[in-house]
């Protein structure tokens, strides 16, 4: 064992690591605060183009700069991970990652945006076309400790965001994808609960409500950067930087 002390000193002795300094020993300790997810990339050619693929260590993609994809492993191998981008003309701090999930839910109704209106008694009026709007689930595809992970899915969720979407990957800098999709999905209940109002049917509807997960797409939202956190103005949500930091290690 070892800790730093102006530079390295070995915790048995006592005494001060003679030559070497702190570098080697730093670079073991960022090794081993590198969370252990189920899949680990090694760097790899994207099978699209054959250019090579980035992906940061944590992450559960990697992306090729190239064609302007995304590749997630599955099965054993590499697949294209649907992915688009609401584009935005003002600098862009950082693009985060949402799954936006669309699912058949009974027990409640929740198909459109007016249902959402509806189930939640959010103060909106339901005008015409939010009844052929499709209801979507968004939850973070970034980490986040659980219960800021569902107040920031319930958050995106409620807003319902409508931006065009642009295929692909956006240029510029994204939050890294470290939240499994299937971890997303188990979450989707709980979303549906911290909505409904009055809050006695939160009993009920955990009891009673099914829900089939059916289509998904990877949808990165344009945040503008601040001092401490990430701000998207229009949905009225800021998402701070220590908590990405922190939700690494859970
Ligand atoms: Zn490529």
């Amino acid at each position: 064992p070892y800790y730093m002390a102006n530079g390295l000193v070995d915790a048995i002795l006592n005494q001060p690591v003679p030559t070497g300094g702190a570098a080697p020993i730093e670079a073991l300790l960022e090794k081993r605060t590198t969370p252990a997810w189920p899949i680990t990339f090694v760097p790899s050619l994207c099978p699209q183009c054959g250019w090579d693929m980035q992906g940061q260590s944590d992450a559960l993609t990697l992306s090729c700069e190239n064609c302007d994809t995304l590749w997630r492993a599955k099965g054993g191998h590499l697949a294209q991970l649907p992915c688009a981008h609401a584009a935005d003309e003002k600098e862009i701090g950082m693009y985060m990652p949402f799954w936006r999930i669309r699912a058949d839910v009974d027990g409640i109704a929740l198909k459109s945006h007016a249902d959402l209106i509806r189930t939640a008694n959010l103060p909106r009026v339901v005008q015409p076309g939010l009844e052929q709007q499709t209801f979507y689930f968004w939850c973070p595809a970034f980490k986040l400790n659980p219960q800021r992970f569902l107040t920031c899915a319930s958050h995106v969720t409620g807003s319902q965001p409508r931006d065009p979407l642009t295929p692909g990957p956006p240029r510029g800098r994204r939050q890294a994808v470290n939240m499994p999709l299937s971890e997303a999905v188990e979450s989707l209940k709980l979303i549906i609960a911290l909505f409904a109002k009055p809050r006695e049917r939160i009993d009920e509807i955990l009891e009673t409500v099914t829900i089939r997960p059916r289509k998904f797409l990877l949808v990165y939202l344009p945040f503008q950067e601040g001092h401490h956190e990430f701000i998207h103005r229009k949905m009225n949500l800021a998402i701070y930087k220590n908590l990405l930091v922190h939700a690494k290690n859970l």
